[in-house]
């Protein structure tokens, strides 16, 4: 198949437009290369450089192209940015998004993967989240998520579209070519390997007074490998609605600084600083529904291998990619 990845620069879209490319599909990455990195973009795929909120631009992508599905990354996904400037989500995000429904409607193409993500289920009370638990998104990049989801749900119910929204969990590791390398970078896994590098002094652990075992919040890490497979067997499943991309298994941060201890042999100085507004306490996936029907299953859920996947990388580009 022939696939358009919007976003196909950025950390998710790089490892799925390599294993598209790997299992013989053809890649066209749509991109405006603001937040991602031309190096991520795999040689294979064919680039063009444009940006969502240009609708005439996605629309001359897609009609040219003529894809047979369309893997859609192209996002802000930084939760605080979204607090401080909802604006941007909304214009980006839903606009863009927007602007790239009606391109595929425009071209007849009509099957989407949506990278959607748990923050639209905001802070939910229960230990276990699954694809029914109730949508109350707690930041505008949740909200911006969602709302895209609603318009793509609509589109399919009137027959018009077959999407696929899956919701992530916390993506983390690497593949060998391809890796995590945001500006600024604010997740956990990356940090920790950082100061394990060396280039930065310590990993600030954000509150450890929540209501978890080790009072440090609790998250479903996902490697980025089986991300990326989910989005191909929903394509090759033709299956449509919400799925969520976990592994049912919760660490905390503290568990994650002593698994990258154990897996780098490096010290890796901590502290304890003030909680980041709008961290729930404990985020894990129930994933049965995508285990199911999209005969998905996690072939790296141990956080060591993930934890081991991304230092391999960090190592090998201890820079990210060259700027
Ligand atoms: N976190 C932390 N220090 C950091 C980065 C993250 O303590 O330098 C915590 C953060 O508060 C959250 C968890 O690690 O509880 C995972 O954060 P990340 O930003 O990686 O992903 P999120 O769950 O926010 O999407």
């Amino acid at each position: 198949m022939k696939i358009l990845v919007t976003g196909g620069s950025g950390y998710i879209g790089s490892v799925t437009s390599e294993l598209l490319l790997d299992e013989g599909h053809a890649v066209v990455v749509f991109d405006n290369l603001e937040r991602g990195h031309r190096a991520a973009v795999d040689r294979r795929a064919a680039l063009v450089e444009g940006d969502l909120r240009d609708a005439a631009a996605i629309r001359a992508a897609v009609r040219d192209a003529r894809p047979d599905a369309v893997m859609h990354f192209a996002a802000y996904a930084l939760v605080p940015e979204s607090m401080r400037r909802p604006d941007l989500y909304f214009e980006n995000n839903v606009g863009g998004g927007m602007n790239l429904i009606a391109a595929m409607l425009a071209a007849g193409v009509r099957r989407i993967v949506f990278s959607s993500t748990c923050a639209v289920y905001g802070e939910p009370a229960a230990d276990c989240i699954a694809e029914d638990t109730p949508t109350r998104p707690a930041n505008p990049y949740g909200e911006s998520k969602l709302m895209l989801e609603k318009m793509l749900e609509w589109h399919a119910r009137r027959g018009g579209m077959q999407a696929v929204f899956l919701r992530y969990f916390n993506a983390a590791g690497a593949t060998e070519k391809f890796g995590e390398d945001h500006d600024p970078e604010t997740h956990l896994i990356p940090n920790v390997l950082q100061a394990a590098l060396g280039r930065r002094d310590k990993v600030v652990i954000y509150g450890d007074d929540f209501d978890t075992p080790d009072g440090t919040c609790v998250r479903d890490y996902i490697h980025i490998h089986d991300l990326a497979r989910a989005h191909i067997r929903a394509l090759d499943a033709g299956c449509c609605g919400a799925f969520n991309l976990g592994n049912g298994r919760g660490y905390s941060v503290k568990e994650v600084l002593e698994t990258a201890r154990a897996v780098t042999g490096r010290p890796i100085p901590c502290e304890i600083g003030a909680r980041r507004p709008g961290d729930p306490p404990r985020l894990v996936a129930a994933s049965g529904k995508a285990r199911a029907e999209l005969r998905w299953t996690p072939r790296f859920p141990e956080l060591s291998a993930i934890v081991a996947s991304a230092w391999n990388w960090h190592r090998a580009h201890p820079e990210g990619y060259a700027r």
